[in-house]
């Protein structure tokens, strides 16, 4: 593993907020001035690749990049921020219904929440 992709890596993992490229290169650049976001682009696939990172398809929005312990994702369809949530784990169920060992599943809950639903109300 690179220099870069460590730290990348250790960025992703010590943060909750769902970085998307953006802003790890942000982080990143305040240690390193000299990186440039096509390297962190690059380390980010290969991170991807090798199972290290979780990236996170938003529609209509830049990807985000999380760690790979086991959590689920409701996401505001309004103000687009995501939580972590950790409902029962899927897999077995899967597995029975779909009859195929599944290796990872990808679950994004689509909800209003709480600071979305006080503006309705007001
Ligand atoms: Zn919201
Ligand atoms: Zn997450």
């Amino acid at each position: 593993m690179t220099k870069y992709a460590k730290e990348i890596l250790d960025i992703i993992n010590a943060s909750s907020d769902h970085l998307t490229a953006e802003e790890i290169f942000l982080k990143l650049k305040k240690k390193n001035s000299k990186v440039v976001l096509a390297t962190i682009y690059n380390n980010l696939n290969t991170l991807v690749k090798n199972g290290s990172v979780r990236q996170i398809a938003i529609s209509g929005g830049s990807d985000r990049y999380d760690k790979t312990v086991r959590h689920d994702h409701m996401i505001c369809a309004k103000c687009g921020k995501i939580s972590d949530f950790t409902f029962n784990d899927l897999t077995r169920k899967i597995t029975e219904q779909s009859g195929h060992k599944i290796l990872s599943y990808d679950l994004k809950i689509s909800y209003i929440c709480d600071d979305c639903n006080n503006i309705e109300t007001d």
